[in-house]
């Protein structure tokens, strides 16, 4: 890794592989067609990838079934597993500039945030299950009589596991680590919008050591790749992250087919609560970054702003001015701050919000615009005094428009920020111990951030109360996501 990103050419950025990985070998779709993938930048096409469907992912789970039943993954010794989770993060942080570049160029994040955010929590996230991976330990009971019984913690076999294009990288991190720490096999579905950078980790993977069949990667679109994988027969476990409504096909589809395990990571509309006696400075860029990181593209983003009435509108207006420092424009630039939104496709709906926002009578404050003539650019977008019915306070945007909402009192915020379908986040902001533990307790959402927002790290749990998911992602607690508890007794 140089210390300062280069000034980077996207047309000079080596694509090197545009096949998919099955059984340790790069090959082309059954039916040989393939699907272009974008640079959001400017729209043009970057390349061309294996385009997979139900025979390739037939193929992969033949190749991941074969792996873990008899290949070398399952005669390995559980540090020596952790030995090629280890020697992969080396690698991913050799190619580190390569990989943020690629990134970048494929998702329309700014370079800035690949190299500070997705690449170095990508590589820890492999480096700390690379510690687990001879960890993962079962207990001894004592159960009535002559017996001895104690469990063992056996991997669940073989996972599928689909991801979205908001953060690629670090998503197949979250998915691959557990898994192969705790001895699954893998076919993973890249999101169709961002397939470059998991096939060059997939090269990675086999760079360090990790056998044949044991990661296969299947690039392709999710009604027909996607859905052949929550339906296989032979996949032991799904575990998806995107949207709350593919989660519920994924779910139907596990219990239409083999009852695979499933676990969901989906969307949300995080209540981020700024209490007037809060170090407003802080809260305000807690605020600002809470939604606009990423263009917006986070499940977890703080969508639904309540801002306490006395310090309401002075606030409104210095988030105003705060966005207006915000640099849109070329991702590649390392002055930009906020890149081009993934697709036209969620561009599109993203003006969609915007607009019914201003049609139910939100107070639009800044923003609402496209930026520029090409690529998918939305200027940072404020919306005040948005009523808790109106679609933009209550369906998840993914995008750069943030909606503000006074709120009087503790209990009053509490109830309307619980007022929601999904609970995968919450913030607060103040200094009063007693009520941010009393917020804390009472949010209804697997995460609950007190005076930051978006503190992640790979040790702590991450995942959804309600509609926003099952399960949970990273810490220890993933680990269970990948293994089947068996309970062996013996007669003394
Ligand atoms: P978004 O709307 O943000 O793109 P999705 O939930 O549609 O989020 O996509 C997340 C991932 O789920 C992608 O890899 C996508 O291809 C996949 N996907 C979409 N539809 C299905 C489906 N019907 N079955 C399985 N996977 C799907």
């Amino acid at each position: 890794m140089s210390a300062e990103p280069k000034l980077i050419n996207p047309s000079e950025i080596k694509i090197s592989q545009t096949k998919m990985l099955i059984d340790g070998k790069w090959v082309d779709s059954a039916s040989g067609k393939t699907f272009e993938t974008i640079n959001p930048a400017t729209g043009e096409v970057i390349a061309h990838v294996a385009e997979g469907d139900r025979e390739d992912v037939d193929r992969a789970v033949r190749a991941a079934r074969k792996a873990f039943e008899e290949g070398p993954w399952r005669k390995m010794s559980a540090r020596e597993r952790g030995r090629c989770l280890y020697r992969l993060a080396d690698l991913i942080e050799k190619h580190f500039d390569e990989l943020a570049a690629l990134e970048t160029l494929n998702n329309g994040k700014p370079i800035n945030e690949s190299r500070s955010a997705d690449l170095p929590l990508t590589i820890e996230c492999y480096r700390y299950y690379a510690g687990w991976a001879d960890k993962i330990e079962g207990k001894t009971i004592p159960i009535n009589g002559p017996f001895f019984t104690y469990t063992r913690h056996e991997p669940v076999g073989v996972v599928g596991q689909i991801i979205p294009w908001n953060f690629p990288l670090l998503m197949q991190a979250w998915k691959w680590g557990p898994a192969l720490a705790a001895g699954c096999t893998i076919v993973l579905k890249p999101a169709e919008q961002t397939p470059l950078t998991a096939l060059r980790v997939g090269e990675l993977a086999l760079e360090a050591g990790i056998p044949e069949g044991v990661v296969n990667i299947v690039p392709g679109f999710g009604e027909t790749a996607g859905a052949a994988v929550a339906e296989h027969m032979d996949i032991d476990k799904v575990a998806f992250t995107g949207s709350t409504e593919v989660g519920k096909l994924i779910m139907q589809a596990a219990g239409r087919s083999n009852l695979k395990r499933v676990t969901l990571e989906l969307g949300g509309k995080s209540p981020n609560i700024v209490f007037a006696d809060s170090d407003l400075d802080a809260a305000l860029e807690g605020a600002f970054q809470g939604l606009f990181f990423n263009q917006g593209q986070c499940c977890c983003a703080g969508s639904r702003l309540f801002v306490e009435k006395n310090v309401y509108d002075d606030f409104a207006q210095k988030l105003v001015e705060r966005s207006r420092k915000q640099v849109v424009g070329d991702p590649f630039d390392p002055k930009t701050t906020q890149g081009p939104q993934v697709s036209q496709e969620q561009f599109d709906k993203i003006m969609d919000y915007i607009r019914s926002g201003k049609e139910q009578g939100a107070k639009l404050l800044t923003g609402g615009n496209r930026v520029g003539s090409c690529g998918f650019f939305i200027e940072p977008t404020i919306f005040a005094d948005v009523g808790e019915d109106m679609k933009i306070a209550r369906e998840e945007i993914f995008g750069p428009v943030l909606s503000m909402i006074p709120f009087k009192d503790v209990d009053e915020v509490i109830a309307r920020g619980n007022r929601t379908m999904y609970g995968l986040a919450a913030a607060v902001w103040t200094k009063d111990i007693n009520k941010a533990h009393r917020l804390a307790a009472e949010l209804k959402a697997g995460t609950v951030w007190i005076n930051c927002y978006d503190v992640f790290d790979t040790a702590a749990p991450f995942g959804g109360f309600k509609m926003s998911g099952i399960g949970r992602e990273l810490g220890s607690y993933a680990l269970e996501n990948y293994t089947e508890v068996k309970t062996v007794t013996v007669a003394l």
